[in-house]
């Protein structure tokens, strides 16, 4: 069920408890600002959810609220993780969904990064 970006955020979503510590991951980066741990659900041959430590629902969330220097550190940190799994060349894919119509499941902001094999046009 696709959340709603504009909502307040929940502790109790399943990324909050990953980044307590409550439920595993299996983490590939992490820094002061940022988590990336493999996706439970690959739908490529590497499959990364990056996801920043602060409390922001959505991107339009992060976009709107958080600090200049916390968006450059999360931007910073899924170059890194791009970079720490070598796939720069021969490339990858970002995405990020935004709420209801963006298919938005889990309400604290993720991006997906897909890559390690040729990639279709579009991955949902
Ligand atoms: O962008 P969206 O919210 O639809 O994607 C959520 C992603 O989180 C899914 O790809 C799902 O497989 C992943 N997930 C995960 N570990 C969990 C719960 C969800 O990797 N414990």
């Amino acid at each position: 069920m696709p959340i709603d970006a504009t909502a307040p955020y929940d502790d109790e979503n399943i990324f909050a408890k990953i980044l307590r510590g409550e439920i595993h991951c299996d983490k590939v980066y992490e820094d002061e600002h940022a988590l990336a741990f493999r996706d439970i659900a690959p739908q490529a041959d590497t499959h990364v959810l990056v996801i920043p430590k602060g409390r922001y629902v959505s991107w339009d969330d992060f976009s709107l609220n958080a600090e200049d220097a916390e968006i450059a550190a999360f931007v910073r940190a899924v170059g890194n993780v791009a970079r720490q799994l070598g796939l720069v060349e021969p490339g990858y894919r970002l995405l990020a969904n935004i709420g209801q119509h963006g298919g938005q499941e889990v309400p604290h902001l993720h991006v997906h990064l897909f890559g390690g094999e040729p990639l279709g046009p579009m991955i949902a």
